[in-house]
């Protein structure tokens, strides 16, 4: 497996890898890999006869006053774990490789990113669908890999491929859990040991929501209701939204029909973590 800091040497690896016939598989992350990232390389070996992982924290998706200069790295560990997962190269960038200083392009979405994250997250989504599409123009893949674990963002890469006409497939992925139910993200790193329990409240929250909805509830605010009133017996717990909304296009829905995404974001302590569930 190669590690690979520029553009220029990763598209000759592709046009190599074309004049072979190869099929290519991409996994844009932004690195400090676990099982929940490893879920999705594994997926996209199978599929696939080579596969990129990116690594890349990509600082226009992060607000001025969020954790672009804390969020963790480490390269040797995550390079590690795509190699024994069957990657063929780790595209790993520094910044400046990817954005030139007077960089001025950017892939806007309307509708499917104002809700959600985007309400505290207003310039998130543009970030995420920039640098998902330089590296769709870099790599070229057939096939890219999004865990549903970022649910929003699964469907805003979903829209913005059709809108733009990207020639290849999104293939989703489910949410790999720790095994008390805790969704895995690089962010858990930050709790400590009490908000590491306290975090488990998002779980029980989903879990309590999903169930009635499972049961026939159709009432949006009552399950809503339900799930806020879990998380907020949780004294390190600061909810910042729960939201039921249509699947496809993200919509505001008052009755629940066909298939929704739950959402939630909640702090605990000062880390914002996300979770969901779709039925
Ligand atoms: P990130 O490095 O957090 O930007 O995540 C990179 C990709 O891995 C995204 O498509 C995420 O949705 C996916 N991912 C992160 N955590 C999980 C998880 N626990 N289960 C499934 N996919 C995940």
């Amino acid at each position: 497996m190669k590690i690979v800091n520029t553009v220029e040497e990763l598209r000759s690896i592709i046009k190599e890898w074309r004049k072979a016939g190869e099929t290519i598989g991409l996994v844009p992350t932004m690195g400090y890999l676990h099982e929940g990232h490893q879920s999705l390389i594994k997926k996209a070996v199978e599929e696939n006869t080579k596969v990129v992982v990116s690594v890349f924290v990509n600082p226009i998706q992060f607000g001025p006053t969020e954790d672009l200069a804390t969020y963790p790295r480490d390269l040797d560990r995550d390079a590690k774990l795509c190699e024994e997962t069957g990657a063929s190269v780790v595209f790993h960038p520094e910044p400046e490789e990817m954005y030139y200083d007077d960089f001025c392009t950017y892939v806007d979405m309307d509708g499917l990113t104002k809700g959600l994250c985007g309400k505290t997250r207003p310039t998130h989504f543009r970030g995420v669908c920039t640098v998902v599409s330089k590296l769709f123009n870099i790599t070229t893949p057939d096939k890219a890999y999004f865990g549903q674990k970022d649910a929003q963002q699964l469907a805003v890469i979903r829209r913005m491929v059709r809108d733009l006409n990207f020639p290849l497939e999104i293939v989703g992925c489910p949410i790999i859990r720790e095994e008390d139910g805790l969704a895995k993200s690089s962010r858990n790193t930050y709790l400590n040991p009490e908000e590491r329990q306290a975090a488990l409240v998002l779980h029980r929250g989903l879990a309590a929501g999903e169930e009635l909805v499972r049961g026939g509830e159709k009432s949006v605010s009552k399950v809503t209701s339900a799930i806020r009133e879990i998380i907020e017996n949780e004294p390190l717990a600061k909810i910042d939204y729960v939201e039921i909304v249509s699947w496809d296009g993200l919509d505001e829905i008052s009755e629940i029909d066909g298939e929704v995404l739950c959402a939630i974001a909640v702090y605990i302590g000062k880390t914002r973590l996300i979770d969901n569930f779709i039925v």
